[in-house]
Protein backbone atom coordinates (compact mmCIF):
# COMPACT_ATOMS: atom_id res chain seq x y z
CA UNK A 1 0.00 0.00 0.00
CA UNK A 2 1.41 3.69 -0.72
CA UNK A 3 1.59 6.19 1.58
CA UNK A 4 -0.46 9.15 1.10
CA UNK A 5 1.81 12.77 0.25
CA UNK A 6 0.46 13.91 3.55
CA UNK A 7 2.23 10.60 5.54
CA UNK A 8 5.32 10.98 3.13
CA UNK A 9 5.77 14.66 3.82
CA UNK A 10 4.49 14.50 7.41
CA UNK A 11 2.16 17.93 6.32
CA UNK A 12 -0.88 19.34 8.17
CA UNK A 13 -0.96 22.64 6.65
CA UNK A 14 -4.20 21.95 5.08
CA UNK A 15 -5.76 21.49 8.83
CA UNK A 16 -4.42 25.23 10.11
CA UNK A 17 -6.43 28.53 9.08
CA UNK A 18 -8.89 25.87 7.44
CA UNK A 19 -12.83 26.70 6.65
CA UNK A 20 -13.83 23.35 5.62
CA UNK A 21 -17.69 23.14 4.91
CA UNK A 22 -19.44 20.50 6.40
CA UNK A 23 -22.32 17.81 5.24
CA UNK A 24 -24.74 17.02 7.45
CA UNK A 25 -23.99 13.54 7.29
CA UNK A 26 -20.70 14.85 8.24
CA UNK A 27 -21.67 16.51 11.47
CA UNK A 28 -23.94 13.43 12.56
CA UNK A 29 -21.07 11.39 12.05
CA UNK A 30 -18.68 13.34 14.27
CA UNK A 31 -21.37 13.30 16.87
CA UNK A 32 -21.92 10.09 16.90
CA UNK A 33 -18.20 9.87 18.52
CA UNK A 34 -19.26 11.81 21.33
CA UNK A 35 -18.78 15.49 20.04
CA UNK A 36 -21.42 18.33 20.62
CA UNK A 37 -22.07 20.14 17.14
CA UNK A 38 -20.74 23.30 19.02
CA UNK A 39 -17.97 21.90 20.17
CA UNK A 40 -16.46 21.50 16.52
CA UNK A 41 -19.58 23.42 14.23
CA UNK A 42 -19.51 27.13 13.30
CA UNK A 43 -21.05 28.69 10.73
CA UNK A 44 -20.29 31.55 7.92
CA UNK A 45 -22.89 32.32 5.81
CA UNK A 46 -24.99 30.08 6.94
CA UNK A 47 -23.01 27.47 5.94
CA UNK A 48 -21.49 24.86 8.74
CA UNK A 49 -18.00 24.99 8.66
CA UNK A 50 -15.06 23.09 10.89
CA UNK A 51 -14.25 25.23 13.94
CA UNK A 52 -10.77 26.73 14.14
CA UNK A 53 -8.83 26.99 17.68
CA UNK A 54 -7.27 30.69 18.27
CA UNK A 55 -4.38 29.49 16.48
CA UNK A 56 -6.41 29.22 13.24
CA UNK A 57 -5.80 25.48 13.57
CA UNK A 58 -9.03 22.80 13.17
CA UNK A 59 -10.35 22.12 16.46
CA UNK A 60 -9.96 18.52 15.82
CA UNK A 61 -5.66 18.50 14.83
CA UNK A 62 -3.27 17.74 17.63
CA UNK A 63 0.34 17.47 17.19
CA UNK A 64 0.16 17.39 13.90
CA UNK A 65 -2.57 15.20 13.74
CA UNK A 66 -6.18 14.54 13.01
CA UNK A 67 -7.91 13.09 15.71
CA UNK A 68 -10.92 12.08 14.15
CA UNK A 69 -9.00 10.68 10.85
CA UNK A 70 -11.22 7.79 10.24
CA UNK A 71 -14.26 10.16 10.63
CA UNK A 72 -12.98 13.24 9.32
CA UNK A 73 -15.57 15.49 6.56
CA UNK A 74 -15.50 14.31 2.96
CA UNK A 75 -14.37 17.53 2.28
CA UNK A 76 -10.92 16.80 3.84
CA UNK A 77 -10.74 12.65 2.18
CA UNK A 78 -11.10 14.92 -1.31
CA UNK A 79 -8.58 17.81 -0.74
CA UNK A 80 -6.79 18.80 -2.01
CA UNK A 81 -9.27 18.49 -4.69
CA UNK A 82 -11.33 21.63 -4.77
CA UNK A 83 -14.49 23.16 -6.13
CA UNK A 84 -13.66 27.00 -7.95
CA UNK A 85 -15.91 29.86 -8.44
CA UNK A 86 -15.77 31.15 -11.75
CA UNK A 87 -14.12 27.93 -13.42
CA UNK A 88 -17.21 25.57 -12.03
CA UNK A 89 -15.31 22.52 -11.95
CA UNK A 90 -13.13 20.77 -9.98
CA UNK A 91 -8.94 21.65 -9.63
CA UNK A 92 -6.50 21.12 -7.17
CA UNK A 93 -5.77 23.59 -4.61
CA UNK A 94 -2.27 25.20 -5.72
CA UNK A 95 -1.47 25.92 -2.09
CA UNK A 96 -0.94 22.12 -1.23
CA UNK A 97 3.22 21.91 -2.25
CA UNK A 98 2.21 18.53 -2.78
CA UNK A 99 -0.99 18.09 -4.95
CA UNK A 100 0.46 16.72 -8.03
CA UNK A 101 1.32 13.09 -5.68
CA UNK A 102 -2.33 12.82 -5.02
CA UNK A 103 -4.48 10.80 -7.42
CA UNK A 104 -7.59 11.54 -8.12
CA UNK A 105 -10.67 9.24 -10.10
CA UNK A 106 -13.52 10.49 -12.20
CA UNK A 107 -15.26 9.74 -9.09
CA UNK A 108 -13.75 11.99 -7.38
CA UNK A 109 -14.81 14.62 -9.25
CA UNK A 110 -18.29 13.38 -9.10
CA UNK A 111 -18.54 13.08 -5.35
CA UNK A 112 -16.96 16.73 -5.18
CA UNK A 113 -19.75 18.22 -6.71
CA UNK A 114 -22.43 16.05 -4.78
CA UNK A 115 -20.76 17.44 -1.71
CA UNK A 116 -21.12 21.36 -3.45
CA UNK A 117 -24.27 20.25 -4.53
CA UNK A 118 -25.71 19.34 -1.17
CA UNK A 119 -23.97 21.56 1.27
CA UNK A 120 -24.56 25.07 -0.78
CA UNK A 121 -28.14 23.58 -2.42
CA UNK A 122 -26.91 24.11 -5.64
CA UNK A 123 -24.78 22.92 -9.22
CA UNK A 124 -21.44 24.04 -9.00
CA UNK A 125 -21.91 27.16 -7.29
CA UNK A 126 -19.01 29.40 -7.32
CA UNK A 127 -17.32 27.82 -3.98
CA UNK A 128 -14.43 25.99 -2.94
CA UNK A 129 -14.77 23.05 -1.16
CA UNK A 130 -11.02 23.97 1.14
CA UNK A 131 -11.23 28.18 1.73
CA UNK A 132 -8.26 28.72 2.79
CA UNK A 133 -6.28 31.92 4.16
CA UNK A 134 -2.72 29.39 4.01
CA UNK A 135 -2.22 27.10 1.94
CA UNK A 136 -0.88 23.17 2.33
CA UNK A 137 -1.23 19.48 2.05
CA UNK A 138 -4.21 17.37 3.35
CA UNK A 139 -3.21 14.79 5.34
CA UNK A 140 -3.60 11.41 3.79
S1 LIG B 1 -8.35 16.32 8.36
FE1 LIG B 1 -9.02 16.36 10.55
S2 LIG B 1 -7.71 17.93 11.55
FE2 LIG B 1 -7.61 18.26 9.30
S3 LIG B 1 -9.20 19.81 8.83
FE3 LIG B 1 -10.11 17.74 8.51
S4 LIG B 1 -11.07 17.22 10.52
FE4 LIG B 1 -9.64 18.91 10.90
Amino acid sequence: MSTSPCLKHRCSKCCIETEMPLTKRDIQRIENLGFKEEDFVRYVDGIPVLKTKEDGSCVFLEDGKCKIYKYRPDGCRLYPLVWVKGIERATLDPHCPYRYEFRFTHKDVEKLAELVKEIYHHEGSGVTTKIRKTGGAKRG
